[in-house]
């Protein structure tokens, strides 16, 4: 690694999104959210009508992804642009979300995709957000979290969120859907969701942001 890396790996729903946002903030550092890039890569391959199961032609489609985030400001929501289309707010369905963790299954899709994030390490440093962040991406960063909470937490979270945005939400769905994509992503073959041997695992489970944000930023301290 160049500059030092925290990573925070852990499943949906868990709230590495809005912790790994405040510490970037905190630190001043870069962000890496390696899960916009699965969605970004499943939802190209829906637009360009790429059968979700070929994965010759989802590796091909990942090697050429023509993505950008941008960043225009500290606490300001990164834009993701797909080829010149804003898609910040149409990776976040159900649809894509599933899509994803179909697409993250594949060994050859993450290897096309490695590169990609590894290019993500920049001074002077960088919070870098997934399911494999400490056990494969950056198998040496300095400080490796995993954050946890209960699968019906996670739901009731998502819930939540939805309903703030004036969305309707359906619980069970959202822990039926929960509980399928953590199966997926911990059972495949390749790069599956696991906590690093040396990562500070959190469950966050009725505790809330501050107290979370505080115990990483503690961490990370004494790490780095
Ligand atoms: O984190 P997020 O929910 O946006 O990720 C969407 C999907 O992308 C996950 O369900 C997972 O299958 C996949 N993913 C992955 N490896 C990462 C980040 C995300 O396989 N580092």
């Amino acid at each position: 690694e160049r500059a030092p890396v925290v990573t925070v790996d852990g499943p949906s729903g868990a709230g590495k999104g809005t912790i790994c946002q405040l510490l970037a903030d905190r630190l001043g550092w870069q962000l890496l959210d390696s899960g916009a890039i699965y969605r970004v890569l499943a939802l190209a391959a829906i637009h360009h009508n790429v059968e979700l199961d070929n994965e010759e032609a989802i590796s091909l489609l990942a090697a050429h992804l023509d993505v950008k985030f941008l960043v225009s400001g500290p606490s300001e929501p990164i834009k993701v642009v797909l080829e010149t289309e804003d898609v910040t707010s149409e990776i976040r369905t159900q649809e894509c979300s599933n899509a994803a963790s179909k697409v993250a299954a594949f060994p050859r899709v993450r290897e096309a995709l490695l590169r990609r994030q590894r290019a993500f390490n920049l001074e002077p440093g960088l919070i870098a957000d997934g399911r494999d962040m400490g056990t494969v991406v950056f198998p040496n960063a300095k400080a490796k979290i995993y954050l946890t909470a209960s699968a019906e937490e996670r739901a009731q979270r998502r819930y939540n969120q939805l309903q703030d945005k004036g969305f309707d939400g359906n619980i069970e769905r959202l822990l039926a859907e929960i509980i399928e994509r953590d199966e997926r992503d911990m059972n495949r073959e390749v790069a599956p969701l696991v906590a690093a041997d040396d990562a500070l695992v959190i469950d966050t489970t009725g505790i809330g942001i501050e107290q979370v944000l505080e115990l990483c930023l503690k961490h990370i301290v004494e790490k780095l």
